[in-house]
């Protein structure tokens, strides 16, 4: 199953070494999920393998990862430490975006992946805050920015939901500007900005999504990396896909504890284990039927993006990119739900590791892009199709 995807023999390679390296991070999962602790081993294991640095250019230092294979690790990843690889997704995603996109100024551009290469520095977008909701759905950030008379700014705001809060080295804070909005790159350490350990969340602990707060923070004039309103996040977001990736990757984790569990487990008014039961089989052939088609799907547009890459067409997929998303997310959701099915009741059990998966799987419908809002999309593009008939 983990193989499926694998087309060259360096993505079998890579593939190999991030998935032992998941499979040895099951018990830290367990154990950050329990006592609320982060898994600081399992990003340092991440960064000797070198894999903050995957979707950094070539030229750059970085091993320049396509999409799909960002996707294909990213799953495999989540499959031993979700919270972590989600985390690990927003780092490599800013990355993959920046540089599709370019919005910065090639300079800090460069800083920001040398860093990367050099010190497996990570990085994430703080963009979320109480009164803004999700950021996807266009909330101005209260966040401040005010211009300094000697040149620069002084942030002030707190920030929620920053995932990997305790070992990011850079924050991309959106904030206020007089005249618009814009995006500061922060770095951790600088004299103001703190990290209030708020997050209590019934699942995915482990990615310690806390609040960024910013007291009277002074930044450079060139830590204002882009400031022309949010016409670059309206174009075609592909590095999102980690998300689907992260949550089937959960999905994965939960069939195989429902086959570990249903291939041992005999009551005595069976003469074999419950895998060989009729209703068993039945829910593991729709957790197949699910997985392989949301499986097929997320794969198929992320190959599509790398083979349409900085052309015009490429936009033409944004419904699709979308459309991954939910679907995913439906699949992981119902198998998750599935495997709880086969196990019974002992999944309910807060030492069994489906549990947390559970709780886990949930948190992927508050992930960008937001369910109503791709839908709406889908729909727009159906009304269209509708006035060319
Ligand atoms: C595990 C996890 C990790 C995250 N990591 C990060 C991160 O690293 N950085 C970051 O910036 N953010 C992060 N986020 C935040 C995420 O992107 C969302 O901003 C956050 O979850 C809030 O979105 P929401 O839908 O949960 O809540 P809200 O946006 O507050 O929505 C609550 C309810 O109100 C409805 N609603 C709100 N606004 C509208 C509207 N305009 N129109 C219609 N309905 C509306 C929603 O549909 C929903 O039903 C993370 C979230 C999670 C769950």
């Amino acid at each position: 199953m983990d193989r499926l995807f694998v087309r060259t023999p360096e993505q079998l390679e890579r593939l190999g070494r991030i998935g032992e390296l998941a499979d040895s991070f099951a018990e830290g999962a367990r154990l950050a999920d329990e006592e609320d602790r982060f898994a600081y081993d399992h990003v340092e294991a991440l960064r000797r393998i070198g894999y903050p640095a995957y979707t950094v250019p070539r030229e750059r230092g970085g091993e320049g990862a396509t999409l799909y294979e960002f996707v294909l690790y990213q799953e495999r990843l989540a499959q031993g430490d979700a919270a972590i690889a989600l985390g690990m997704g927003w780092h490599l995603g800013v990355l993959f975006d920046l540089d599709e996109k370019r919005p910065w100024r090639e300079e800090t551009f460069a800083a920001l992946c040398r860093d990367v290469v050099e010190r497996g520095a990570l990085v994430n977008r703080a963009a979320t805050e109480a009164a803004t909701g999700s950021p996807a759905r266009g909330g101005k950030p209260r966040t401040t920015a005010e211009p300094l008379p000697g040149g620069g700014y002084r942030l002030n705001g707190r920030k929620t939901y920053t995932t990997m809060a305790p070992v990011l080295d850079y924050f991309i804070v959106t904030a206020a500007l007089e005249d618009g909005e814009g995006e500061f790159l922060v770095r951790r350490g600088t004299e103001g900005v703190s990290i209030d350990e708020t997050w209590d969340m019934v699942g995915m602990r482990g990615t310690a999504s806390h609040d960024l707060v910013l007291r009277d923070v002074v930044v450079p004039g060139e830590a204002l990396v882009y400031a022309a309103g949010k016409a670059y996040h309206q174009t075609p977001n592909p590095y999102l896909l980690h998300i689907p990736a992260c949550y089937l990757g959960i999905a994965l984790a939960a069939r195989k504890e429902a086959l570990r569990f249903a291939k041992s487990y005999q009551p005595n008014s069976l003469p074999h284990p419950i895998l060989h039961t009729p209703n068993v089989g039945q829910h593991f052939g729709q957790i197949e039927l699910q997985l392989s088609a949301a499986r097929r799907f997320l794969y198929a547009v992320a190959a599509r993006w790398d083979e349409l890459r900085g052309r015009p067409e490429a936009a033409g997929l944004i419904p699709e990119l979308a459309a991954v998303k939910l679907f995913a997310m439906e699949t992981a959701l119902s198998v998750v739900d599935k495997a709880m099915r086969i196990v019974g009741s002992h999944g309910l059990a807060r030492s069994h590791p489906l549990q947390r998966l559970y709780r886990d799987v949930r948190f992927g419908l508050h992930n960008p892009p937001m369910e109503d809002a791709a839908v709406a999309q889908l729909g727009r593009q159906a009304v269209q199709d509708a006035e060319r008939l």
